[in-house]
């Protein structure tokens, strides 16, 4: 079982909205966090740190992969 390290991950900050940057929008489903949210990590981007939040205690399934 490998699990990728959330550096690995999180090195698209340039994609995200500045919402997402500023942790008001999730950073996997860009959905509104409100009162529940968590850190998922840290990344350096242009010498600045992110910290990047998700959904807790995860992104609701509906909004994740699409609805078809
Ligand atoms: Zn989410």
């Amino acid at each position: 079982m490998v699990t990728a390290p959330p550096t690995a991950i999180l090195t698209h900050v340039e994609r995200l909205t500045s919402r997402q940057q500023m942790a008001v929008d999730c950073v996997r489903c860009a959905r509104r966090l409100g009162m529940a949210g968590q850190v998922w990590g840290e990344v350096r981007h242009r010498g600045l740190l992110f910290r990047l939040w998700i959904c807790a205690p995860e992104c609701p399934p509906s909004l994740v992969g699409g609805v078809t």
